[in-house]
C-alpha cells in the first residue's frame, strides 16, 4: 500500500503551513507591485471586504482571500489582495460577511442516502411539528394517491419545540388518507399509518411478519397494531427494507439533490462509511466531468459476521489498497465494523464483549495493522471501548499503529482514562453526538448519565486529535450548524438542554474543519483558509463567532465553494447552478 506523503511524515515533522501573516509580511517586504506580480500568480477570483475566519493554527482573521484555479493563493487585507488583481480577476464583495473553511463531516452515510433522498420527506432542522405536518400534507398532494410518503431517520419528535409529541396512526391517516406513510425516528422507532400497516401485512388477526423482531410491533390490548414499530436498529430495519428506493434512472438526480442539500448546509467534504454502492460510479462520472461538488473519503471493507467469515475477511484485508485516489474521491480507512457481533446497537445501554468475540476481533484488527491500514471502527459503549483498547494495545506491540490514524468512531460514552490510552497509542476520536436529535431518548435510557454523552469538554481537554461527524442521515441529522449549536450550548435540535459538557465555539469549528481534514488525511489540502490549500469555503449570512449561541443553528450559508468553483449561491437562480 502506498501511504500518502503526509502520513509518512508524521505529525511532528509536518512542514509549517504558510500562514496568512507570513503572506502579509512577504508582501510588505517585497515592495513595488510589479515585482510582486512577477512572483505571485494573478488570481482568478478575489473575495474581499469580509471577515475571513481562516481556522489556521493561530485562528487568525483576515479581510480577503485570493484564489487561482482550485487553490487559495493569498489571504490578507483588502489592500494586499487588491494589489494582486489582474485585469481578468473576478471580484466578490463579501459586504462584511463571515467566511469559514468548507465544513467536513468525518462520518456520514452519504452514498446510501442517495438511494432514497428525493423520495424522503426530511425533517432535519425542522423544529416545528406543525411545519412537519404541513410538509407531509404537501408531499401527499404532490405525489398523489397510493405513493409512499416516508423518511428514514434524521429526526425525533423531541426536536419539535412547539409540540414535542410522536405521531399516531390515526393522525397520519388523517394527514395522508390515500397514501402509506412511514416516519422513522433515528433508529429508535417508526410511525406507520393504517395503509402502511396493511401493505406490510401487519393486522389485528394476523401473526407478525417473520422478519420483524419479536415484540417490536406495538399492539393495543385488543391486538390491534398501534402503528408504532419500536426497538433499535434491528426493529426499524424491516420497515426501511420494504420502502421503495429511487428507480435506477432517478439515482443520479437523487444523488445530485443530496449533494446540493449538503452544499446548501455548508458541507464540502464527507468521510463516507460504505462506498461499495452503485452510487459511487455516479460520483466518479461527475468528477471526470469536473462537476463533483463534494469530496468523498471512503471508510470501507466488509466486516465478518461470524468466526467462519473471518478467514475471508483476512484475505480481503491483505488485498486491500487505500490512497489510490485524490482530493475528490479516495479510500482511506478500513471500517466502520471489524467484527459484526461486537458492533454496539445504537440504543443499547451496556455491552458485554465476550473473549471469544474479542479473539475474532483481534485476528482481523491484527491483520489490518500488519497490512499498515488505517482503521475507523464503530465503538460506542464504555465496556466495548475498553475491550477494543485492550486488544489494540496488544496488537500495537506486534505491529505498531502509531502512524496509521486508528480512529474510534461515535464514542459517546468515552471517558478520560480511555482518551489517555488512545493518545498513548496515537489514536483519534471521531465524535458523533447522537444526542443532537436523540437527547430525549438517551435521557430516558441512561438517566443523568446522558448529560455526559458525549463528554465534549473532557474530550477537548484531553488534547486528543478529534473531529465532529454526524453519522447521518438515518442515525442522526446532517446539518453542521445544528451540531455546532449543540456543542456550544449543550442543547439538542429544538432547544432542550441535554448535555452539560459544552465547548467553545472556536474549538467546535476547528473540530468540524481543520481537525477533520486531519481525520480524512487531507490536512495539507483542506480544513483551513490558507495559501496552498484547496479553495473550499463557505460564506455565512451571519457571524458564527459573535451571534448569540442560540442562533448558531439558524446560520445559513449564502455561498459555498469547492475547489474554487461556486457550488451553492443563495442569490443565484436555481437553474444557473
Ligand atoms: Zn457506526
Amino acid at each position: 500500500m502506498r501511504l500518502p506523503a503526509q502520513m509518512q511524515l508524521g505529525r511532528s515533522k509536518m512542514p509549517a503551513p504558510v500562514g496568512a501573516i507570513g503572506m502579509v509580511v512577504l508582501l510588505a517586504l517585497v515592495g513595488p507591485t510589479a515585482t510582486l506580480r512577477a512572483q505571485q500568480p494573478v488570481p482568478d477570483l478575489i473575495l474581499s471586504n469580509g471577515k475571513i475566519i481562516t481556522v489556521d493554527e493561530r485562528f487568525s482573521i483576515a479581510q480577503a482571500v485570493a484564489i487561482k484555479g482550485d487553490r487559495i493563493v493569498a489571504v490578507g487585507s483588502n489592500q494586499d489582495m487588491a494589489r494582486l488583481a489582474g485585469p481578468n480577476t473576478r471580484k466578490i464583495d463579501l459586504m462584511g460577511r463571515a467566511v469559514i473553511p468548507g465544513l467536513i463531516d468525518n462520518h456520514m452515510h452519504l452514498l446510501r442516502a442517495g438511494t432514497t433522498w428525493i423520495r424522503e420527506v426530511r425533517f432535519d432542522g425542522v423544529d416545528s411539528r406543525k411545519h412537519a405536518i404541513e410538509m407531509l400534507r404537501a408531499r401527499a398532494k404532490a405525489v398523489g394517491p397510493g405513493e409512499w410518503i416516508y423518511n428514514i431517520g434524521g429526526w425525533t419528535h423531541q426536536q419539535f419545540a412547539d409540540d414535542p409529541r410522536s405521531f399516531t396512526r390515526e393522525e397520519l391517516d388523517e394527514i395522508a388518507p390515500e397514501n402509506p406513510v412511514a416516519l422513522q425516528e433515528s433508529y429508535y422507532q417508526v410511525f406507520l399509518n393504517s395503509r402502511a400497516l396493511r401493505t406490510f401485512g401487519i393486522e389485528a388477526k394476523l401473526p407478525d411478519p417473520p422478519d420483524f423482531i419479536k415484540g417490536s410491533i406495538m399492539r393495543d390490548a385488543r391486538g390491534i397494531p398501534t402503528g408504532v414499530i419500536q426497538g433499535d436498529i434491528a426493529a426499524t430495519r424491516p420497515v426501511a427494507a420494504r420502502l421503495p428506493k429511487v428507480s435506477p434512472d432517478q439515482l443520479e438526480a437523487s444523488s445530485r439533490a443530496l449533494v446540493d442539500d449538503m452544499n446548501r448546509a455548508g458541507l464540502t467534504s464527507i468521510g463516507v462509511p460504505g462506498c461499495n454502492s452503485d452510487v459511487l460510479g455516479i460520483f466518479q462520472k461527475w468528477k471526470a466531468e469536473g462537476r463533483l461538488n463534494i469530496r468523498i473519503f471512503c471508510i470501507d471493507g466488509a466486516a465478518a459476521g461470524s468466526p467462519g467469515q473471518v478467514n475471508r475477511s483476512l484475505e480481503q484485508i491483505a488485498r486491500m489498497k487505500l490512497f489510490q485516489g485524490d482530493s475528490y474521491i479516495d479510500n482511506i480507512f478500513f471500517g466502520e465494523s471489524v467484527y459484526q457481533p461486537l458492533h454496539d446497537p445504537m440504543f443499547a445501554l451496556k455491552s458485554d464483549p465476550t473473549s471469544d468475540q474479542l479473539q475474532q476481533w483481534r485476528r482481523i484488527a491484527m491483520e489490518i495493522a500488519k497490512a499498515g491500514l488505517p482503521l475507523h471502527v464503530h465503538a460506542e459503549l464504555h465496556d466495548t471501548i475498553d475491550a477494543f483498547l485492550d486488544q489494540i494495545e496488544a496488537i500495537n506491540k506486534e505491529y505498531p499503529i502509531k502512524n496509521l490514524r486508528w480512529t474510534l468512531a461515535h464514542v459517546n460514552q468515552i471517558n478520560a482514562s480511555q482518551l489517555e490510552r488512545m493518545k498513548k497509542l496515537g489514536m483519534y476520536a471521531a465524535v458523533h453526538p447522537w444526542a443532537v436529535i436523540n437527547g430525549g431518548n438517551m435521557h430516558e435510557g441512561f438517566g443523568d448519565g446522558a448529560y455526559d454523552m458525549p463528554p465534549l469538554s473532557t474530550i477537548q481537554n484531553s488534547g486528543i486529535e478529534w473531529g465532529f461527524g454526524t453519522d447521518g442521515t438515518a442515525a442522526n441529522q446532517y446539518l453542521p450548524f445544528t451540531t455546532l449549536y449543540f456543542a456550544v450550548t449543550g442543547k439538542m435540535a429544538g432547544g432542550t438542554k441535554v448535555i452539560r459538557q459544552t465547548i467553545g465555539r472556536e474549538d467546535a469549528l476547528i473540530a468540524h474543519t481543520r481537525k477533520n481534514a486531519y481525520l480524512v488525511f487531507q490536512e495539507n489540502s483542506l480544513g483551513a483558509i490558507q495559501p496552498g490549500k484547496l479553495a473550499d469555503l463557505v460564506v455565512l449570512d451571519r457571524d458564527y463567532l459573535t451571534i448569540p449561541a442560540d442562533q448558531i443553528r439558524n446560520i445559513k450559508p449564502v455561498l459555498t465553494m469547492v475547489g474554487g468553483r461556486i457550488v451553492y449561491d443563495a442569490f443565484a437562480p436555481a437553474a444557473a447552478r
